[in-house]
């Protein structure tokens, strides 16, 4: 056991600065209401500390930048392209690369290429942006994860698990022509950042192959999820990340990157496959809707910086800091009884607004009641990941009224250091401690795609 008195400490210094502002609560109250009690449509520079997302927030490092210098911006075959190629055959494995401008990109070209009208596609829980892509094409997602998943305070050390048996069933169904692959997340963003093990993903294949069915990984995380293999999956305690990673993507056949998480970069994604017909198709839509299957969307600059990211994200020093900032966080919350999803996983710590705010029913938005009273309460920034982000049911149009009800603090990559952490632990424990006065919210304006995004509320009397 490691000596829980010595201290730790980020293993990067700061080189260059970015000063915060100071706000007080009078200012923080006004600057909700002006933005609908929604954090998406606050200013950046009213919030003190940001855990909106970490999603193109990262801190990039001095060796990425000087990367940025050697960006070859011809317009055909940039040598940065050729490079983040070659990284991306190392490290993942796939044969073929086409970047894209970011993750809902890669998702975009995939889904119109493999899913036609009336098709199902399971997956390990939904994400909010490859579920509407799939949808667009026409296909209707369907969750097979395991029902661990869906209770926050279920310690399942591996809750992002694909459940074979709801994948066999489906496939019973529906019939396996009709479905073209299977979608699987590792870690499981929606679910907490919870991870996907080895031997769930062989399951997977094996299944899938057994059908025809193709394996199609959301790689967003996947060395986040490598982390977790490493410290929870027997036998793997010895292996690198790099071997895991590898390893992982071997059992499927094709991804989709949002580089703006794992890859340390501001922008950038990719969608990589092993079928050289699927990659004709992909590479010939790019050209469409991103640019160049060269670029696609991305100066050479940015997929220099996303190639050598990948190179410091599979570092065990850096991945490890990364997963323990956020444990860190997490077990300030648990010490302080603060309902939270466990175990803490690999990019945020999930606030259970549901139990936070049991005095609100779901219909009242608590999680987004509880996303707006903490930046009033310290000027930070989190998200709403419960009914609002669901959505509406496409066929009744209804709203979706997801078991889990979470605020979601997620933590940008080499941003802050624990000190911030602390702050920030001890603002949602004076929250908590005053959690009987919360009122609830309205929704007074519905966007149609995506509503968590610019949907506005307005407290209830
Ligand atoms: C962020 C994310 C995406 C979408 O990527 P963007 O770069 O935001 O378009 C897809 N899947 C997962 C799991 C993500 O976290």
């Amino acid at each position: 056991m490691a000596d829980k008195r010595k201290p730790w400490a980020e293993p990067y210094k700061i080189k260059v600065v970015e000063p915060v502002k100071m706000t007080t609560r009078e200012y923080r109250i006004e600057k909700i209401k002006e933005a609908g009690y929604n954090t998406f449509l606050l200013r950046s520079e009213d919030v003190y500390i940001d855990l909106l997302t970490d999603s193109g927030t990262n801190a990039m490092s001095d060796y990425q930048w000087a990367g940025m210098m050697l960006g070859d911006e011809a317009y055909a075959g940039s040598k940065n392209f050729y490079y983040l190629e070659s990284n991306v055959q190392k490290f993942y494995g796939y044969k073929y690369l086409v970047p894209t401008h970011q993750g809902r990109g890669a998702e975009h070209l995939l889904s119109q290429s493999l899913i036609k009208d009336g098709d199902f596609i399971p997956g390990n829980m939904y994400f909010t942006t490859t579920r509407l892509h799939q949808e667009l094409a026409g296909g209707t997602f369907v969750d097979v994860i395991i029902d661990e998943a869906h209770i926050p305070d279920n310690l399942h050390p591996f809750k992002g698990n694909v459940d074979i048996q709801k994948f066999e069933d489906l496939i019973k169904k529906v019939g396996a022509d009709k479905i073209p692959y299977i979608s699987v997340a590792g870690t499981v963003n929606m679910a907490g950042g919870q991870p996907v093990s080895m031997q769930n993903i062989k399951e997977v294949k094996q299944m899938a192959d057994k059908y025809g069915i193709k394996v199609v990984l959301d790689a967003t995380r996947a060395i986040e999820n490598a982390f977790f293999i490493k410290e929870r999956e027997p036998g793997y305690a010895d292996k690198s990340i790099e071997e895991i990673l590898f390893e992982f993507c071997s059992y499927t056949d094709a991804a989709t990157m949002s580089g703006k998480k794992d890859l340390l970069v501001n922008i950038g994604g990719f969608v990589a496959v092993n079928d050289w017909e699927l990659f004709e198709e992909l590479r010939n839509l790019v050209v469409v809707y991103e640019g160049l299957h060269t670029y696609g969307g991305l100066a050479g600059r940015d997929m220099e910086a996303m190639a050598r990211g990948m190179e410091e994200a599979v570092q065990y020093d850096h991945i490890r800091s990364r997963i323990k900032q956020i444990e860190y966080f997490g077990n300030q919350l648990i010490e302080n009884n603060i309902p939270i999803v466990k175990p803490i996983g690999g990019h945020a710590v999930f606030l259970d607004a549901r139990a936070f705010y049991d005095h609100i029913p779901q219909i009242n938005f608590p999680a987004q009641k509880l996303a707006a009273d903490l930046y009033i309460e310290s000027g930070v920034r989190a998200m709403e990941r419960g009914i609002v982000s669901a959505g509406r049911n496409r066929e009744t149009g209804d709203h979706n009224y997801p078991k889990l009800e979470l605020v979601r603090l997620t933590f940008p990559r080499r941003v802050y250091m624990q000190s911030h952490l602390d702050v920030t632990a001890y603002s949602v424990n004076e929250l908590y401690e005053k959690r009987h006065q919360a009122k609830g919210l309205k929704m007074v304006y519905e966007p149609k795609y995506l509503r968590f995004f610019q949907a506005r509320f307005e407290e209830l009397s």
